[in-house]
């Protein structure tokens, strides 16, 4: 099984969808108190990484697509990915704290009837969450959920070494744009 990491593979795909009809966006006081609670209160790490350095928090049904969206169905993904498994809750500051809102959420309201419940929104940090290559807006859900899978250690490849190899080729693809713009700046020092 020594070939089985065969090559690292770059493409670009293109992708079409509808939007429904939605009110402007603007952040409701659910998401900046439960934003607040599972990041800064609860310390919670980047879902992908671990990492605790500039976190951002994702909703994992998206805003612009709530309209549209059945809450059973949402509610039946979410609980089938399960985010919030104890792997994830234990590398919290506050474990417990966390576990219990999920709980007490679970019991009052077992269906998620918005994309600003905690159950809906999990934290990444910058890298993961938007930046090309690397982000969950940037790449596709099968590589995603493949690279989520990959073991922090004991794997053919590490986890860390997935990223850190995506990670490069952006940053390559920065140092090649900033070329073609004339103001290349070496990122290695
Ligand atoms: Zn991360």
């Amino acid at each position: 099984m020594a070939d089985i990491v065969e090559h690292f593979r770059k493409g670009t795909f293109e992708q079409q969808y509808w939007l429904p009809a939605h009110n402007k966006r603007r952040e409701s006081s659910l998401f900046r108190k439960n934003k607040e609670f599972i990041r800064d209160e609860c310390g919670v790490p980047c879902w992908v990484c671990g990492s605790k350095k500039d976190r951002e928090v994702h909703h994992v049904f998206e805003w612009s697509f709530w309209n549209a969206v059945h809450p059973e169905k949402v509610t039946n993904i979410l609980k089938a990915i399960e985010f919030y498994d104890d792997d994830y809750v234990n590398r919290a500051n506050k474990p417990r704290k966390l576990r219990d809102r999920i709980k007490e959420i679970e019991k009052s309201k077992p269906v998620i009837n918005t994309p600003d419940d905690v159950r809906n929104l999990v934290v990444f940090c910058r890298k993961h969450h938007r930046l090309k290559l690397t982000g969950i807006h940037t790449i596709t859900f099968p590589i995603w959920l493949a690279i989520s899978a990959v073991p922090a250690r004991g794997g053919i490849l590490t986890r860390k070494q997935i990223l850190m190899a995506a990670e490069r080729v952006r940053k390559i693809d920065e140092e090649l744009a900033s070329l073609a713009e004339n103001n290349y700046e070496p990122y290695r020092t």
